[in-house]
């Protein structure tokens, strides 16, 4: 079972380190959504997992403000996710912004964005920050035996089925198991896992539900 996690990239502003976990975190999915209704919110990224969690957090937020450093979402984000992100009203994308600095006691309460193009900086109020600045899966070690995606994830279960055939080269008389790699037996969970949550707990529970999947296979081998 491969579970090699992610290396993240880390966000250098002052104050970040410190409200890590406060109202500034790395990723973050449906359930901080959730937990994110009526807020203003702000997502630091330009790339497709900003753009999916923009709209993840549009849904309840109140309002969500995505930091971009460059001129547009053009030439980091896929366009259906840019037209998708402009039909929402309470999404705002804000270019040429970087974050300078986070604000808060014991939990973040401002964001001060440097604006590039005017080189001021504005302190702006904030619930909650999500960094989505890129997450390096390291996955060259497995070189074209254990199939990813175009960023090094690894595809497992129904994302190796293309155009209902199975992997190449897959032998056992069925599809492959949920979790389960091109190479029968051979199992990936949690962050280095091509559509993963990133997540501790849907970490844990992948690896769970991946051991079941191993006794599975033994059963057959
Ligand atoms: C700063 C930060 C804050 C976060 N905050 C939260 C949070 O508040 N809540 C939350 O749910 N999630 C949070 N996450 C995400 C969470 O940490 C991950 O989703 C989770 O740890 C993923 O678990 P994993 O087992 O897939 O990988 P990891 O926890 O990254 O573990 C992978 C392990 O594999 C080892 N490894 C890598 N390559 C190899 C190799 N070739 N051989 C042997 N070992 C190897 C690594 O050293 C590491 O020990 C945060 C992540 C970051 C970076």
């Amino acid at each position: 079972m491969i579970a090699t996690g992610v290396q993240w990239k880390r966000l250098k502003a002052p104050g970040v380190d410190r409200l890590q976990g406060a109202g500034v975190y790395y990723g973050g999915g449906a359930t901080e959504a959730l937990s994110c209704k009526g807020e203003v919110i702000y997502i630091v990224g330009g790339a497709n997992s900003a753009g999916q969690a923009a709209m993840n957090f549009a849904k309840y937020a109140e309002r969500v403000f995505i930091l971009v450093r460059g001129s547009s979402l053009a030439s980091s984000m896929s366009q259906y996710l840019i037209d998708q992100i402009e039909q929402m009203p309470n999404i705002q994308i804000w270019t040429h912004a970087s974050v300078a600095e986070v604000h808060g006691e014991s939990h973040l309460e401002e964001v001060s964005v440097l604006c590039s193009d005017t080189n001021k900086v504005e302190r702006v109020p904030a619930s909650a920050m999500f960094i989505f600045i890129g997450a390096l899966p390291r996955t060259d070690w497995l070189n074209d035996v254990i199939e990813r995606d175009e960023r090094g994830f690894i595809l497992t279960g129904p994302d190796l089925i293309r155009d209902g055939k199975r992997p190449k080269g897959w032998t056992p008389n069925r599809d492959p198991f949920l979790l389960e790699t091109n190479i029968p037996g051979i199992f990936a969970v949690g962050d280095v896992r091509h559509g993963s949550v990133k997540r501790v707990a849907s970490g844990v529970g992948e690896g769970s539900v991946a051991v079941q999947f191993i006794h599975q296979y033994l059963s057959k081998v």
